[in-house]
């Protein structure tokens, strides 16, 4: 077997080992951050008898299947919903890494291109906090404003890349550019036609008319939706078209799909698992 092949086939394997250990910590970020809680210090423990967990216990999704799901002192089911995030942040970052395995860097080897190596860094890091977002997402039906900043500050990283290789930087902010535009026309549309659904069509022209709607949106009621709707736009632009196309689709779609109440929680699976698609089937400029 080629060389570089093999060192390709190794390296993807130790990135998706690599992102069993990450989800781990992504765990404690989605269960500490909405409580405002350190990410950085404190014992795992079990929820049902206290007890603090060892090495053994602690192990990505290993621990949880060698102890069948249970609690290795008090015999309390845990949940698996641990080890299914740490199994698909493994996934992610093997097949992320596997897509963009010319970009591994290996000193010494002539043509290499570190900048490319960093921009699946800084790919794997948006991986990281989109997971976050989706699962916060799901347990609070809400989003959250930082970690869409977390997000445009990842896309900002990238951006800062292009020094490396200036031939980037129009590509990348031109398709991140056009993401961004698409997104709020998207959005801007959502917001104008929303009340349609629920008012007759006189006091719906009158909402445009007075710019109630818009009033409507930033009233603090609708502080979930926001929060929501700027992780779309974020993640949008960050990705950049061509990847973004199914992020916007679907978002469209669904934000203008009947139930909002109840489609909340789903939204960051949404935005999470087609901004995924997307950067697989069409990696772009931007990654
Ligand atoms: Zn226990």
């Amino acid at each position: 077997m080629d060389v570089l092949l093999m060192f390709q086939i190794v390296n993807t394997f130790f990135a998706g080992v690599f992102g069993l250990v990450i989800g781990s910590f992504l765990n404690v970020c989605i269960y500490r951050i909405p409580e405002g809680r350190t990410i950085v210090k404190g014992h795992s423990m079990c929820m049902s008898c206290g007890h603090v967990l060892g090495a053994p216990d602690l192990v990505p999704l290993f621990s949880w299947l060698f102890l069948k799901g249970k609690c290795r002192y008090c015999g309390a089911p845990i949940a698996s919903r641990y080890a299914k995030i740490e199994g698909l942040t493994g996934l992610v970052f093997a097949v992320l890494s596997w897509q963009r395995r010319d970009f591994y860097y290996l000193p010494g080897l002539p043509d290499q291109n570190p900048a490319g190596f960093l921009r699946l860094i800084i790919l794997l890091f948006l991986a990281c906090v989109v997971i976050v977002s989706m699962m916060i997402q799901k347990d609070h039906k809400t989003g959250m404003y930082r970690l869409s900043f977390y997000v445009l500050f990842l896309f900002a990283a990238r951006v800062f890349l292009c020094i490396f290789d200036r031939a980037d930087l129009v590509p990348v902010l031109r398709s991140a550019s056009a993401a961004l535009l698409i997104s709020a026309v998207i959005l801007a549309l959502l917001i104008i036609l929303s009340p349609f659904k629920r008012k007759p069509p006189r006091l719906f022209f009158s909402d445009i008319f007075t710019g109630k709607s818009i009033r409507d949106y930033f009233s603090a009621a609708n502080r979930t939706i926001r929060t929501t709707d700027l992780l779309f736009a974020a993640v949008s632009t960050a990705i950049g078209v061509p990847a973004a196309i199914f992020c916007l689709f679907a978002y469209a779609v669904v934000r203008a799909a009947g139930n909002q109440e109840k489609l909340l929680p789903l939204m960051g699976i949404i935005i999470a698992g087609s901004a995924l698609t997307g950067v697989i089937v069409f990696p772009g400029a931007v990654f």
